[in-house]
């Protein structure tokens, strides 16, 4: 007898690599509270779309066109996110991935992200700048949800499984997952601001 997996859901976990990392995290961390206090429109459009808190979705999305430091995490995402499509088995047919958008995320403590996608994008991802003790991490939904009818909930376990998993957010992390994959940030409970930069890929 044997069982098999099939259409497993992949989620990537790397970090950027040493030489780059600590001051590359620290620049971006220094231009996100930046980017907060001086990006007007984006806490207009923040105030609406994310209570309590700041992000550059609405107002700065292209972040990696403005600042070399974006240009810089866009380069080094670029390594990850090609080794992903490789274990996707992606055939990008000649062509190849492209980041489209990049914007910076700051979650006071209280502050959530209800659960979404990310629509007309292959590819996206988090990296996560600065995360305070007790900070919340992402949460998953299994895709089969909506086609679940009369199965019986399932049991988490170690490295999955469960309708829902949470990943913790580490500093220096790496996150990457198909777009279609719906995920949310519960509530920050962590003392201090969880900073992160999301970003979407297409292929072009
Ligand atoms: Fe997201």
């Amino acid at each position: 007898m044997t069982t098999r997996a099939l259409f497993p859901t992949l989620l990537y976990q790397g970090r950027l690599s040493s030489r780059k990392r600590p001051s590359l995290r620290e620049r971006l961390l220094r231009e996100a509270v930046q980017l907060r206090e001086d990006d007007g429109a984006g806490r207009i459009w923040s105030r609406d779309n994310y209570p309590g808190g700041y992000t550059s979705y609405g107002s700065l999305c292209r972040l990696q066109d403005i600042s070399p430091t974006f240009a810089a995490l866009e380069r080094a995402l670029d390594v990850h996110a090609r080794r992903f499509a490789r274990q996707l088995a992606f055939d990008l047919r000649g062509k190849r991935l492209a980041m489209t958008d990049c914007w910076v995320n700051v979650m006071p403590c209280g502050v959530a992200h209800s659960l979404h996608l990310h629509p007309q994008s292959v590819i996206s991802g988090t990296y996560y700048v600065q995360v305070p003790p007790g900070s919340s991490g992402i949460k998953f939904e299994d895709p089969r949800l909506d086609r679940y009818m009369a199965a019986p909930p399932r049991r988490a376990r170690a490295g999955g499984g469960g309708t829902w998993v949470t990943v913790p957010a580490t500093e220096g992390k790496v996150l990457l997952f198909e777009s279609w994959l719906r995920h949310e940030v519960p509530a920050q409970r962590g003392r201090g601001l969880r900073v992160s930069v999301s970003f979407n890929y297409g292929w072009f």
